[in-house]
């Protein structure tokens, strides 16, 4: 792996020539060619909008950040195409196990693919770096879609309908003019920086040192994380499977430690030995410590000025939220965005981005602050409560859901987002999901339902709608012809002949009815655009 400066490089890619002309006009610029910014770029260019994203780096990135990522996110590579690339290379895994000191049995597990029969596995394992190249190689066939390699934001002036960015390259500065900037910059955003905004939340005083390495042998497709084990005595481990023999392994150390010590290959050694055994053979990969805040910023729109991923939150590790929360605010701005540079949906639609990636945030934050809160208790209190449930967990089952060594990543509701339409108090919906909640996947006859409902606008239903025949605007999805009462399909949904579900284009319900008349679909469909 070779190195510049401080961050290693996964693949050189070398400075792409500025723009011949020094000012340039776009509609929508990306800044940051991470995860985030990829995913939303590809989301767009699909939707046939003209992309271009700067990335200050002209390499991947390689080193140890993501490698955790959620059904949820699948679902969305999975409508943006990118899906069996990332499943083929992933390591798929559905069970976590967490132990206690030195016993071999765990004192709980637990599985996250709770509801079977879905596409998508609960999680994959796939370094980011493959992540990135696999998002790189799927907007490479986008003729309409470029990545600025080794250009830099040094500079931005927003303005009520824009904003004005000057880029640094190696070859000279220029200056784009673009109607909507996103801002995918990372946790040390230049965006957020030069725009003299800041994060709120907290810094945890706690090092972690990552061990990437490399070990042939076979061990199970499971997350495995230990609390008091007798290779770290008082603290936590955790480990992790890659794909092409990597492995993860992650130690807490405390706060009160000599970063560049702790990373040493002799210092690392006992850690790895301790935990796979004293024998095991193994060549290092990357060592690197982390530390971690949970923080965000107070908006993430600011006129036409976007936030998204780790440029507007930042949670710790403990539940792979980082970069999951990141891929779900680009699923949650890429239609918004189409809609209005189509001119379909006013600027306004963004505020429910604000409300919608806001509330997601905030539940990251929650729960990997109540994960890292137990892993590292404050008080005494809490360190006799945590080690209570700990040693109450082996024997008893009411005590194992306390145990929280992450609540791993999921997709988040929007219960009182702006684009719901309510529930008719008159209606009953003993099963099915309600609005603002993503649709949830079943079996076809030919495939699956969240395949079939794609990344637009979508009526469900059951059969023929009285009196209101579905808007041509909107596609239309009838169970009827493939399914019976008692698929999957029909079941989650708690449909019945007759009613419908309006699915947004991130594949969140908008609203559902069991009688709709037409002015119902009409009305929710304005409001899910943004007539709020
Ligand atoms: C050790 C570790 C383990 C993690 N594990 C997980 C996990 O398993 N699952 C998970 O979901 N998350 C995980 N995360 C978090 C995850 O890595 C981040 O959330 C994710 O990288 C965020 O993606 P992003 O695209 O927002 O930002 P980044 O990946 O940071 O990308 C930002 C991009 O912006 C570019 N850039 C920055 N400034 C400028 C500028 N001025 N001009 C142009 N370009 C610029 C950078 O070069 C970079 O390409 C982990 C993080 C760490 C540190």
């Amino acid at each position: 792996m070779a190195n510049q400066g401080t961050v290693p490089v996964w693949r050189d890619v070398g400075p792409t020539p500025p723009p011949v002309t020094a000012m340039e006009e776009s509609k929508s610029l990306i800044v940051g060619g991470g995860p985030v910014g990829l995913t939303l770029a590809l989301d767009l260019a699909r939707r046939g909008h003209d992309v271009t994203i700067l990335n200050r780096f002209d390499f991947v990135a390689a080193g140890s950040k993501a490698i955790c990522f959620s059904k949820r996110t699948l679902d969305i590579w999975a409508r943006l195409g990118v899906a069996a690339p990332v499943l083929e290379k992933g390591v798929v895994w559905n069970l976590g196990k967490v132990f206690r000191g030195a016993d071999p049995e765990p004192v709980y597990q637990f599985d996250m693919l709770p509801v079977k029969d879905q596409r998508m596995p609960g999680f994959i394992n796939l370094q980011q770096y493959h992540v990135e190249e696999i998002l790189l190689a799927a907007l490479d066939r986008y003729p309409n879609a470029s990545v600025r390699w080794g250009h830099e934001v040094v500079g931005i002036e927003a303005r009520t309908d824009g904003a004005t960015v000057e880029v640094a390259t190696a070859a000279g500065h220029y200056v784009i003019d673009t109607e909507w900037l996103i801002a995918c910059d990372g946790s040390r955003s230049s965006v957020r920086t030069l725009l003299g905004l800041e994060f709120q939340g907290r810094v945890f005083e706690d090092n972690f040192l990552i061990a990437d390495i490399r070990m042939e042998g076979e061990r199970p497709s499971e997350r495995w994380f230990w609390f008091d084990p007798p290779f770290n005595p008082g603290r936590s481990a955790l480990l992790h499977k890659q794909p092409d023999h990597v492995w993860r392994l992650d130690f807490q150390l405390g706060w009160d430690i000599d970063k560049e010590d702790a990373i040493r290959p002799e210092n690392v050694e006992p850690y790895v030995r301790g935990m796979l055994g004293p024998d095991v053979a193994f060549t290092p990969e990357w060592y690197s410590i982390y530390t971690f805040q949970c923080r965000r910023m107070a908006s993430f729109v600011h006129r036409h000025v976007v936030f998204a991923g780790d440029s507007a939150h930042l949670v710790s590790p403990f539940g792979a939220r980082g970069c999951n929360g990141g891929v779900a605010d680009a699923d949650n701005l890429g239609w918004k965005l189409d809609l209005i540079l189509q001119g379909a949906a006013p600027a306004a639609l963004l505020a429910s981005y604000d409300h919608e990636a806001i509330v997601a945030a905030d539940e990251n934050i929650l729960q990997s602050t109540r994960s890292t809160d137990f892993l590292t208790p404050k008080t005494r209190a809490s360190q006799a409560l945590r080690d209570a449930v700990l040693g109450l967990a082996g024997e008893c089952s009411f005590a194992r859901p306390f145990v929280n060594s992450g609540r791993l990543s999921t997709a988040v509701s929007y219960a009182d987002s702006p684009l719901n339409t309510p529930d008719d108090p008159e209606d009953n919906w003993p099963q099915g999901i309600p609005p603002g909640s993503p649709a949830l996947d079943a079996p076809l006859p030919n495939g699956w339902l969240l395949e079939r409902l794609g990344g637009h606008f979508v009526l469900l239903t059951l059969g023929q709608l009285e009196g209101a025949s579905p808007p041509e605007a909107i596609a239309h999805l009838d169970l009827q012809s493939m399914c019976g009462p008692d698929d999957l399909a029909v079941s989650r949904y708690g449909l019945l002949p007759g009613s419908a579900y309006l699915i947004r284009p991130d594949q969140y319900v908008a609203g559902r009815w069991r009688r709709p008349v037409p002015a119902d679909i009409a009305g929710a469909l304005a409001r899910a655009k943004g007539a709020f």
